[in-house]
C-alpha cells in the first residue's frame, strides 16, 4: 500500500519533490524560479529531484509531484497515472493543470476539425484527445490556480502541504479582493471584466496593475451568472462578448461553464 505523506515522520528527512510538465508553456514553473528568497527557503525544506527549469538532473524517486500543464494525449493520460501511483501528494500547478487553460480552446471545435485546422493534411499523423485538466484523470490533492500561478499562493500551498494540512481554495469572487484593494472598477472604464464570477486568490492581481480579469483562475463554485449578466446589461455589453473572453481559459470545464452561462 502507498505511504501517506506524513510531516511528523518526515521530520529530519526532507521530502523529495518533482516537477513534471505536460501541455503548457512552463510559465508556472518559471514562477517558482522567480520566487527569489522564498525559493531558497523552500529549497531548504525539501529535496528537489526533478525540475527542468532550474536543474539538469532527473530524479524519479519522489513523494510530492507538481503537475504543470493539461492532459492532451493518450500518452499524457498514462504518464500522469504513473506519476500519481508513485506520488503521495499531487499538486496541480497553474490554469493548464487545474482547469485545462488556454489549451482548452481546442475543445471548441470537434477534435478532427481542430486537428485539421492546425496540422492540415498531416492531421492524420497527430495523436491527440480533448484537453483535460489533471483532476479529470487522477486525484489531485492541492490546486494552485492561475495563469501564471500567483507566487504568494504558491508559498501558502507549499506551507500547507509541508504541514500536512489542506489548502482551502477561496470560494468567493475576485471582485471581493478588488474592492478591498480599492481599485476603480473596469466597468466604470467601459471595459468588461470577469472578476464577478472568477475564483479569488490572486489578490485581483491584473486589476491592481491596470488590466481586467480574464478569468484565469476559473469559476467560483456557484458563480453569480445572473449578476454578471445584469452587470453586462447595465453597461450595454453583450453576453457573447464576455463569453468570448471567458472561454479563453475555461473551455475544458465544459459542464460547469455551460450550466452557468448557456
Ligand atoms: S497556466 Fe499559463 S503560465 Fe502556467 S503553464 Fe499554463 S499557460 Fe503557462
Ligand atoms: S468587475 Fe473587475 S474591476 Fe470591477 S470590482 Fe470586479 S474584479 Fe474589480
Ligand atoms: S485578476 Fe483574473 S485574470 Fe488576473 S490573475 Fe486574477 S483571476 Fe487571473
Amino acid at each position: 500500500m502507498k505511504k501517506q505523506f506524513n510531516p511528523e515522520r518526515s521530520r529530519g528527512a526532507k521530502p523529495k519533490v518533482a516537477f513534471f510538465d505536460f501541455t503548457d508553456c512552463e510559465g508556472c514553473q518559471l514562477q517558482f524560479a522567480n520566487m527569489g528568497q522564498a525559493l531558497l527557503e523552500v529549497a531548504g525544506l525539501v529535496d528537489i529531484v526533478n525540475f527542468r527549469e532550474i536543474m539538469s538532473e532527473e530524479g524519479q524517486d519522489y513523494e510530492i509531484a507538481f503537475i504543470e500543464g493539461s492532459i492532451t494525449t493518450d500518452k499524457d493520460v498514462t504518464r500522469v497515472k504513473k506519476i500519481r501511483e508513485k506520488a503521495n501528494v499531487l499538486v496541480a500547478l497553474g490554469a493548464c493543470a487545474t482547469i485545462g487553460g488556454v489549451n482548452g480552446i481546442k475543445n471548441r471545435a470537434p477534435l478532427e476539425l481542430a486537428k485539421e485546422r492546425v496540422y492540415g493534411k498531416k492531421s492524420d499523423t497527430i495523436n491527440t484527445i480533448n484537453t483535460m485538466p489533471v483532476h479529470k484523470v487522477v486525484k489531485v490533492d492541492y490546486f494552485i490556480h492561475g495563469c501564471p500561478a500567483y507566487i504568494p499562493e504558491i508559498i501558502t500551498v507549499i506551507k500547507c502541504l509541508l504541514m500536512g494540512r489542506p489548502y482551502v481554495l477561496p470560494n468567493y469572487a475576485v471582485c471581493t479582493e478588488c474592492k478591498m484593494n480599492e481599485n476603480v472598477c473596469r466597468y466604470e472604464k467601459d471595459q468588461e471584466c470577469l472578476g464577478p464570477v472568477t475564483r479569488a486568490g490572486c489578490n485581483s492581481w491584473c486589476v491592481n496593475n491596470g488590466n481586467r480579469c480574464y478569468g484565469c483562475r476559473g469559476l467560483v463554485d456557484n458563480p453569480a451568472a445572473d449578476g454578471q449578466k445584469d452587470i453586462l446589461l447595465k453597461y450595454g455589453l453583450k453576453l457573447e462578448e464576455i463569453l468570448q473572453h471567458f472561454t479563453l481559459y475555461n473551455d475544458s470545464m465544459g459542464e460547469k461553464y455551460d450550466q452557468a452561462f448557456k
